[in-house]
């Protein structure tokens, strides 16, 4: 690939390793993803696929090597430019949702975009406006114990999007919900992807892979096995 290309990268890793003492949790791990790609990250347990995702996310930092995300070297940024990095650049869905149990939907959502200083009305409607867009914004107010899985997770998703990151990782958004509620997950993600979200997924079900990314990277041990390119199915 061409230097003028791979500026074109929203995430661009160069070597990546991770240690956590013994165990290289990433052995050299080099992958680009462009504007608008939808990729799906698949392997075994334990093969470091959310390592993978965390080193991007800025949760973590790489042993050795190089994170590049949209133009930020995430290595490099001090602890207080990786917390801006990870509330402005990046959104991010977790397998058990992680809401926050005492808000309601719309004031999970809210609270992301006050966390960056937006004045809390505002951030109140835009929260509104995307619990619109996902399909449940008739429960706003309900808090998370009361929402189905599939529920939680479209607020997740939502939350995930209120700073318009130019990255969304989800790290098996789908593993804790029963096939029917994984799916309308799943095609919510190819929807948002078919607008321009870039997006960067692990999950285990090859089916749902296949129907929501454009390519496939298969992990094992640590370091990147093979990767496909689809033809989508859905
Ligand atoms: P996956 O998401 O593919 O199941 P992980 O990225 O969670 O894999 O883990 C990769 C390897 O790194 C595993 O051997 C795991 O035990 C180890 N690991 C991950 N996070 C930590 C951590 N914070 N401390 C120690 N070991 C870790
Ligand atoms: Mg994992």
């Amino acid at each position: 690939m061409s230097v003028e290309d791979s500026t074109k990268d929203v995430v661009r890793l160069v070597d990546v390793r991770k240690d956590y003492g013994e165990t290289a949790a990433l052995d050299g791990v080099s992958l680009g993803i462009r504007a608008g790609e939808a990729v799906a990250v698949m392997g075994p347990s334990g093969c470091g696929k959310s390592t993978l995702l965390n080193m991007i996310a800025g949760l973590d930092r790489p042993t050795s090597g190089s994170v590049v995300v949209h133009g930020e070297d995430v290595g490099g940024l001090s602890e207080k430019g990786l917390a801006l990095y990870r509330r402005r650049r990046i959104g991010m869905v977790f397998q058990f949702f992680n809401l926050i149990d005492d808000l309601s939907a719309l004031d999970n959502v809210a609270l992301s975009a006050q966390l960056t200083g937006t004045p809390a009305r505002q951030a109140r409607r835009r929260a509104l406006e995307l619990l619109d867009e996902l399909g449940i914004a008739g429960r706003r107010n309900a808090y998370p114990a009361r929402l189905s899985g599939g529920e939680r997770q479209r607020v997740a998703v939502a939350r995930a999007l209120m700073n318009r990151p130019a990255l969304l990782l989800a790290d098996e958004p789908t593993g804790a919900l029963d096939s029917r509620s994984g799916e309308q997950v799943m095609d919510l993600l190819l929807d948002l992807n078919q607008i321009g979200q870039t997006l960067l997924m692990v999950t285990h079900d090859e089916r749902l892979a296949q129907r929501c990314a454009g390519r496939i990277v298969e992990m094992s041990d640590g370091r990147v096995a093979a990767e496909h390119t689809l033809e989508r199915t859905a």
